[in-house]
């Protein structure tokens, strides 16, 4: 008896031409996802399987699989040969087994099952409803469940495949879905220390994007233990989205000047130009071709249409928000459900607290703000580069 993950893939599925592409970035992802695990990867027509790994290892390995993209669903099954010639002998061993562990922790009065066989071995005489009937009648000697064909609640599922082995399994775990990181191009991300911008990082890795991150950081005003939070984001984020390079951008110098010379009013959305410009810098050296930020329609003052007309105007590359359409509430679940909610809260000041105007424009108007802009157009020059001189990689 031998433990082995089977892992079935989603949408790439039907892409078509492509598929070859999407399942090796698939396969590598999920090496990557693995790489502290000894184990065999074996593909087949439409699913992979992890097997001879450590029955220690496996609850651990279940749970980095759950968290690669592209990754529809996941069962922890049993491989036992199917020898069809001995009656199918160690099938039924497992499947008894399997009966015994269900029904332990079932909680329902009267419980339901049925067994599907899915007979690939076209050397098995047997047709496959005639397999699980006889397949059925061990588990109605091991424990009190009746058959039900249609509405069941349990499925002991069989897997009789080509190769003389069959996978005895019965629940299936949701993967993370959408489509593996990689082949939907680079993308940098602003990460702050915040709820939204983790969450919207999560969005666009599911959709296949790699990410890179840039961090505007404002010491001495924020902390070491501020730029320690969002280190901790990123490396939550790493076990979906793979490793991602984090840049931590030195910006009191231009929040200084921006506060210096700028109307205070205008100051939030001054900022945000200034982290869009350095953000497509930064974009450029890693050939990334889009930017992404964790803003959420009218959510503050700095996320109106104006707003981010004002600041999407200092770059050419796209600006992705997918959380705009948001609610908080619905950041806030999200970003539990990915694990980055704690660490966000953690109290730390973030650059943004900090030199904060009383009222700042709610509709600020694009040419406006380029003229309050201008009186500290070259100074701003000199300071990007500077700060980007300085950049600390992590
Ligand atoms: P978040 O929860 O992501 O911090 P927020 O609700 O606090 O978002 P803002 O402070 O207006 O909203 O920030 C909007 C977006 O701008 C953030 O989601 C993030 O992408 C980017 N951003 C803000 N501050 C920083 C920062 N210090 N470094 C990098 N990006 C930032
Ligand atoms: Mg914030």
């Amino acid at each position: 008896m031998n433990n082995v993950i089977i892992i079935r893939y989603g949408e790439i599925f039907l892409k078509g031409k492509n598929r070859d592409y999407f399942e090796s970035l698939l396969i590598k992802n999920i090496k990557v996802a693995l790489e502290d695990y000894d184990y065999k990867f074996v593909r087949t027509q439409g699913r992979y399987f992890i097997e001879d790994f450590s029955e220690d290892d496996g609850y651990e390995i279940m749970e980095h699989l759950k968290c690669v993209f592209g990754i529809y669903s996941l069962s922890y099954a049993t491989k036992v040969p199917t020898n069809f010639e001995g009656d199918f002998k160690e099938v039924k061993e497992s499947l008894k087994t399997l009966a015994k562990e269900i029904n332990e922790e079932n909680t329902i009065l009267n419980p339901t099952f049925r067994v599907t066989v899915k007979r690939a071995d076209k050397r098995i005489p047997m047709k496959s409803y005639e397999i699980a009937g006889e397949l059925a009648g061990v588990i109605l000697a091991t424990v009190r469940f009746k058959v039900s064909l249609e509405k069941h609640d349990y499925e002991f599922m069989v897997d009789m495949r080509e190769n003389g082995y069959s996978y005895v399994y019965s629940k299936v775990f949701m993967g993370a879905g959408g489509l593996p990181v990689g082949c939907s191009g680079k993308g940098m991300m602003l990460l702050s220390g915040g709820i939204d911008s983790p969450v919207a990082g999560y969005m666009m890795a599911k959709r296949g994007m790699k990410l890179f991150a840039v961090h505007f950081a404002s010491p001495p005003y924020t902390s070491d233990k501020a730029k320690e939070k969002v280190i901790e984001l990123k490396e939550i984020m790493e076990k979906y989205a793979g490793k991602i390079k984090l840049y931590v951008v030195p910006f009191t110098d231009i929040q200084m000047e921006i506060h210096k010379s700028c109307p205070s009013e205008f100051m939030i959305t001054i900022m945000r130009r200034y982290m869009m410009r350095i953000a497509t810098i930064l974009a450029a050296k890693e050939d990334c071709k889009s930017i992404v930020t964790g803003e959420s329609l009218g959510q503050v003052a700095s996320q109106t249409v104006e707003s981010m007309t004002c600041t999407g105007a200092t770059t050419d590359l796209p600006i992705f928000r997918p959380l705009i359409g948001f609610d908080k509430e619905d950041i806030m679940t999200l970003a539990k459900k990915i694990g980055t909610f704690e660490t966000s809260i953690l109290p730390y000041e973030d650059c943004c607290t900090v030199f904060l105007p009383k009222s700042p424009a709610i509709k600020p108007r694009l040419a406006v703000v380029e003229k309050a802009e201008q009186a500290m157009w070259e100074v701003g020059e000199e300071l990007m580069k500077k700060a980007i001189e300085n950049v600390e990689i992590i």
